[in-house]
């Protein structure tokens, strides 16, 4: 197998070590002679599992006790609606600090169960956050949502917003377990997994016990966190495999050195090509303000701000070639998108800014 560098933006690259254990024990779980894809999730083979990765959580993140840990399924936007499902009910409406395209499609979710107020003005041009002092937020909301990393628009939160006592919601489902966290300034983190921390299906959410039981009466079970946790996450049959991976992977960041390297590396990773974008005499262009850029998904142009389709169609073939792949930015704002989540290693990120650097050679 060729070294491929896989810059995807999610489901994105998983480490190879993790590869290496799954693989290994696919066929034989723990040497229960079967899979765990046919292992029951009322085994003890399965409570145990789903005890231990909560642990995991909990002591990478310092989760404190009064806030359980829950695995659901329907991913990151499963939870758009599970939000104002579960919590708009004290009031009847929602903050929503929209900053990208997905703040924005939780804020449509959320419209559907209740008022939602849009702290910060509209826009379709998502390159920062503004300043905290022009939000405008409600002292009467149910709560205030945010999301941490926009992975399309490259913006992500580096401080904790002052909500004025109105519990703070997060999407954190591109950046968690990317850096440590006061989780005590939450009342709920939410994530799909696919993205740093395991594969698509499931979402790990992160909620204060003050905030259960104000479930609307039409919020479906398998939403609901209260019956979620008086169920410990096996309310239903969870998807019990991507909750392994997930597991799989907050023990390789354990080993690894925990946040705090994942951080350290994570700032590392990012200027490595942010700082090429930089010194490339305008040939690169990020269009997100220094202090909101991501240091998960780097989104940029080539030529000018609007980009150049032609250059950043022969960018990416050329990319490909060199297997430098899922480099592509989304389709709603076009252009290159590099990201550099735990999994990707400085190897790649190495070969990433070693081609940018001889591309733009070759045509600035
Ligand atoms: N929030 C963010 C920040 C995301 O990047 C995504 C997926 N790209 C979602 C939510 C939706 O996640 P899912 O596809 O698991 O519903």
């Amino acid at each position: 197998m060729p070294n491929i560098h896989n810059f995807g933006a999610g489901p994105a690259k998983l480490p190879e070590e993790v590869y290496e254990i799954l693989r290994s024990e696919l066929t034989n779980f723990n040497g229960s002679g079967i899979s765990l894809l046919e292992t029951s999730h009322r085994s003890a083979t399965y409570l145990k599992l789903n005890t231990d990765i909560q642990n995991v959580v909990r002591n990478l993140l310092n989760v404190p006790d009064n806030y359980k840990i829950l695995f659901i399924a329907g991913g990151g936007q499963g939870q758009f609606a599970a939000v104002p499902l579960n919590l708009i009910s004290r009031t009847g409406t929602a903050d929503y600090v929209v900053t990208g395209a997905w703040s924005e499609k939780a804020a449509k979710e959320a419209k559907k169960y209740g008022k939602v107020n849009l702290v910060v003005p509209e826009t379709d041009k998502y390159t920062g956050i503004p300043d905290q002092s022009s939000w405008k937020l409600d002292p009467n909301a149910s709560y205030v949502h945010i999301c941490g990393n926009e992975t399309i628009h490259g913006v992500e939160f580096d401080f904790i917003p002052d909500t004025k006592g109105v519990p703070l919601v997060a999407d954190m489902s591109s950046n968690f377990m990317s850096k440590k966290l006061d989780v005590s300034k939450f009342g709920v983190i939410y994530g799909g997994a696919q993205k740093n921390i395991g594969t698509s299906g499931v979402a790990l959410v992160i909620v204060r016990e003050d905030l259960l039981n104000k479930a609307l009466p039409i919020c479906p079970s398998i939403l609901d966190w209260t019956i979620t946790a008086k169920n410990d996450s096996i309310l239903n049959t969870p998807p019990m495999y991507a909750i392994h991976i997930m597991g799989r992977v907050l023990e390789w960041i354990v080993r690894q050195g925990g946040l705090d390297k994942m951080a350290e590396n994570a700032t590392k990773k990012s200027s490595m090509v942010y700082d090429v974008i930089e010194n490339s005499n305008g040939f690169y262009y990020a269009p997100v303000a220094k202090n909101s850029r991501s240091k998960m998904n780097i989104p940029f142009r080539i030529g000018s701000p609007d980009g150049n389709d032609a250059l950043e169609k022969e960018f990416l073939k050329g990319a490909e070639a060199l297997n430098l792949i899922q480099l592509k930015g989304h389709r709603a704002v076009g252009g290159i998108r590099a990201s550099t989540y735990n999994a990707v290693t400085f190897e790649d990120v190495n070969a990433l800014v070693s081609y940018m650097k001889d591309f733009a050679k070759k045509h600035a």
